[in-house]
């Protein structure tokens, strides 16, 4: 299950390899698998089979220390400039680099329809998975439409002319370059037709890696600019015919400065997860240190990571802490950390076999791809849109299976097809003052059931009446006052501090309320600026209250004062499991939660760092109440129920 990553690197010799083993064999637990790594750049195949050579002497190590080997193909594509000093000498004759659609060469960033330098990659492919027989092979990230400093591609003499040809058209880069930015229906010609291209690249190397090896599992690593389109890329490689296949998918390296960020990234691969093809069975989060530094992330960071990423399904943890190359010395620190909260790992990854997760889904228009949003600088990332202000209390999720309460993002509401208005129409929906908008732009005025006006700039404050005297201020740039609904939440006091109102707003307004759409589905209509993060207690009990209110994506309320994120997941039985993390610095108190409908009557409590604990239950109909121990700040435990 847990899985180091090594570069390609000189560091990593005998001595290196020596004390790595060392160091996880007193820490029984904390390391399964190395992915090993082929060199970069384009050295001549016969430095690559030296290197392969190399590397299996090593790999002899790793199995006989009872660790498995597997590889990371360390670049494909491209990861920027092609630099002097890295080793091009096997660039095969007549590989070309890739044109942007503004009409600029790409140094550096390789055209895959090439066929020399498809043929290459196979050879690369061949020779390690020859020479090492690795469990698994997974491809580096630069396999994609955009990466690094490479822009949508490609437009070079090769792919216009196949581009051209298959459409029947005449465009240079240049004036594709202005179609695509302009016309959806050549974007989404223009954007298949380049998935292709890469799927056919990505099938080849897969075949190439079983042909050296019949039992291997191909892998891609991936990143947050994967939507539906992407899954044309997994669907060529299972032509490969490879044993099973895996996805790592990624978003960046977060550390312990922000913690946060690892939250939001822990959501991005969820929004990942969430559109693999079921036949990649082997999935993984990317969980990294910066590059080079183990110092910046704690053991403890690392932890947490995990664990949240398990909780969203993850079946394995694929990490890059150990390319921290010069710091070895602090190794141990995450060899003890993981070797002590191995079981509650297991334990994670187990809870999510036959089980998914609960919550108001993020609901992303099948046309994501073509809105403007996320043309040309949105890098076709689905995970941009999702439920941004409730953080505290309220799970989110971008899985779709089982879940029928959708979070609307005013972004997306032109790529909405009428069937998906339609079912939207009959769901329990959480959307912005802005979306409102949007909706009544589409025509929609008189099936929704609120409609929405904006307010300009300024400083406002909130009336919440039901949940005492509790006013928050807030900067309001996209604030909308709403109007109609059948249960007003909030509304917007006349007055703010340091009296930033701006004329001619008065104040009374609707500033939240429930409305029911033409087919009596109930929506929670928000009109303050959506992107505000932290909610007053006030208006997170609100709005935890109201989607509890108005759909069963809810089935766990966190009792008490405390700024804890829950991660839920069930089956048809009811709640299977709940992660919560305490997403503050402070300890919090004992706290309850409650639950409607657990899957069973046997609880488990088993969180970081701490012993298991069976809690105090008590049961109310469908409801059980739980009572749950202290958890540290930014740390997680899990509620396991059977
Ligand atoms: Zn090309």
């Amino acid at each position: 299950m847990i899985v180091q990553r090594l570069w390609a690197d000189d560091k990593y010799d005998d001595k290196f390899y020596d004390d790595f083993i060392a160091r996880i064999k007193k820490n029984s637990g904390s390391c399964d698998e190395v992915w090993m790594c082929t060199l970069g750049a384009m050295p001549e195949l016969s430095t690559h089979a030296a290197y392969a050579e190399k590397l299996k002497g090593y790999a002899e190590k790793l199995r006989a220390a009872g660790i498995t080997v597997s590889l990371q193909v360390a670049r494909t594509i491209g990861h920027g400039a092609k630099g002097d000093a890295a080793n091009y000498a096997g660039e095969p004759a007549g590989a070309n680099f890739t044109v942007d659609l503004s009409g600029q060469e790409e140094n550096g960033f390789y055209c895959a329809r090439n066929e020399g330098f498809r043929e290459y990659f196979a050879e690369v492919c061949r020779i390690y998975c020859e020479k090492l027989h690795p469990s698994s092979v997974y491809f580096d990230d630069d396999l994609r439409l955009r990466s690094w400093a490479g822009k949508l591609r490609c437009a070079c003499p090769a792919c216009l002319k196949a581009f051209n040809e298959k459409f029947g058209a005449e465009y240079t880069a240049e004036t594709l370059g202005k179609a695509v930015e302009e016309n959806a229906e050549i974007r989404e010609k223009f954007l298949d037709f380049t998935y292709d291209n890469i799927a056919e690249f990505a099938e080849r190397i897969s075949r190439a890696c079983v042909e050296g090896y019949k039992d291997v599992i191909v892998g891609l690593q991936h990143g947050s600019y994967s939507g539906e389109l992407y899954q044309k890329v997994f669907a060529a490689m299972k032509k490969s015919g490879a044993k099973a296949f895996g996805s790592r998918c990624g978003a960046g390296a977060y550390t312990d400065d922000e913690p946060f960020r690892i939250v939001e990234k822990v959501n991005d691969l969820e929004c990942q997860f969430s559109r693999l093809p079921d036949f990649v069975t082997h999935r993984c989060p990317e969980i990294e240190g910066y590059p080079h530094l183990y110092y910046d992330k704690s053991a403890h960071g690392f932890l947490m990571e995990s664990v949240l990423n398990l909780a969203q399904g993850f079946n394995f943890l694929s990490f890059a802490a150990f390319c921290a190359n010069y710091e070895t010395e602090l190794f141990d620190d995450f060899n003890e950390k993981f070797a002590e909260n191995r079981a509650y790992l297991d334990k994670l990854a187990a809870a999510n076999v036959g089980t998914r997760r609960i919550g108001v889904c993020n609901f992303i228009p099948k046309n994501y791809y073509l809105t403007d949003y996320d043309y040309p600088n949105g890098a076709l990332t689905p995970s941009m849109y999702m439920c941004p202000s409730f953080y505290y209390g309220l799970p989110v999720t971008y899985e779709r299976k089982g879940n029928n309460a959708y979070y609307l993002p005013a972004e997306l509401v032109s790529a909405l097809t009428e069937e998906e208005i339609d079912m939207l129409l009959k769901s329990p929906v959480v959307l912005s003052g802005q979306a409102v908008m949007e909706l009544e732009k589409r025509g929609l005025k008189d099936k929704i059931g609120v409609g929405a006006k904006p307010i300009k700039g300024g400083y406002y404050e909130e009336n919440i009446p039901d949940y005492g005297s509790c006013n928050c201020t807030y900067y309001c740039g996209e604030c909308t006052a709403l109007s109609g609904g059948v249960k007003a939440l909030s509304y917007y006091a006349p007055h703010s501090e340091m009296n930033m109102v701006k004329e001619p707003f008065k104040g009374g307004e609707i500033a939240a309320c429930i409305a029911k759409t033409v087919y009596g589905a109930q929506w929670l209509a928000i009109g303050y600026a959506p992107e505000r993060r932290m909610p007053s207690l006030a208006k997170a009990r609100m709005v935890l209250d109201a989607v509890a209110e108005i759909s069963d994506a809810m089935p766990v309320k966190i009792c008490g004062c405390n700024r804890l994120l829950q991660y839920p997941r069930g089956n048809e039985r009811g709640v299977t499991a709940v992660t919560l993390l305490n997403a503050s610095m402070e300890r919090t108190k004992s706290f309850e939660v409650k639950i409607e409908n657990p899957a069973g009557g046997s609880f488990e409590w088993l969180a970081m760092d701490q012993k298991p604990v069976v809690p105090e239950v008590s049961r109310n109909g469908n409801f059980v109440s739980v009572k749950l121990p202290e958890l540290a700040g930014w740390s997680a435990g899990t509620l396991f129920i059977k």
